[in-house]
């Protein structure tokens, strides 16, 4: 539901940038929505977005970097054409709804880029930095959610839902084991900001965790303390 549709909706100061992030079928989209659907609820503005994608132009550039035709595309076309679609959605998209005090619920972001060019295609680490910083313009997740399964569920649920590998997902084991190892790096290396859940896990029980974990996140940026909330007589 757009944020400026609503007059009395709950506000976080500079916004809170939610990200999901795992291989295909991990289980983001469906916890995106989820987690969007009580934030709404509870009255606050949400706003649910998945990368590459959520403009004009980003969706545009997202068809390019999926296309199956463009099995030659080289690494760095790649990393460059996602940076260039996350650009364009921070600055038209997501840099006004967080500056308006949003919550942004976002499907991948920069640690995808760090997880895939990086890990998986063995781009520069340091360069992949920069080039995400130039993209978001170094505003980052405020929480992270890593939904971790194995690349041999990630075929199992993609073989449920009969659906066409896109260029990506064309890729084999080894590059999804290096994707994986990067994500588990990602989170070790931040653990106040990655929760590495296991996305074995049923949704509902997800669900239920993911949400305690950003209620809090969101009180703490509000300032609402359990003093505030329930204030002593
Ligand atoms: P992603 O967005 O990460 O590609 P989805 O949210 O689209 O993944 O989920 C892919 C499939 O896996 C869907 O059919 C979904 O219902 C199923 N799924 C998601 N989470 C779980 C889970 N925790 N346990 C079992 N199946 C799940």
């Amino acid at each position: 539901m757009p944020a400026t549709e609503h007059t009395e909706m709950l506000s976080v100061p500079g916004g809170c940038l939610i990200t999901f992030e795992g291989i295909d079928g991990c289980g983001k989209s469906v916890q995106a929505s989820a987690l969007a659907n009580r934030l709404s609820r509870e009255k606050y503005a949400v706003e649910t977005v998945r990368e590459p994608g959520g403009t004009a132009l980003s969706e545009k550039i997202r068809d390019i970097i999926l296309d199956r035709g463009h099995m030659e595309m080289a690494p760095a076309a790649e990393l460059f054409l996602y940076e260039a679609a996350r650009a364009q959605l921070m600055s038209q998209h997501l840099a006004p709804l967080l500056d308006s005090g949003a919550v942004v619920i976002c499907d991948r972001f920069t640690d995808s880029t760090t997880a895939y060019q990086g890990y998986g295609r063995e781009l520069d680490a340091g360069f992949i930095r920069q080039a995400n910083g130039v993209a978001c313009r170094d505003r980052y997740p405020d929480i992270t959610f890593y939904l971790d399964i194995p690349w041999e569920e990630s075929l199992r649920r993609r073989a449920r839902e009969r659906r066409d590998a896109d260029r990506m997902e064309m890729e084999q084991k080894a590059f999804f084991q290096r994707v994986k190892t990067g994500y588990a790096a990602i989170a070790h290396a931040d653990p106040g900001r990655v929760n590495h859940l296991d996305g074995m896990r049923s949704i509902e029980e997800l669900e239920n965790k993911i949400y305690v974990i950003v209620r809090k996140k969101l009180d703490s940026l509000r300032g609402v303390t359990d003093e505030t909330e329930n204030p002593r007589p």
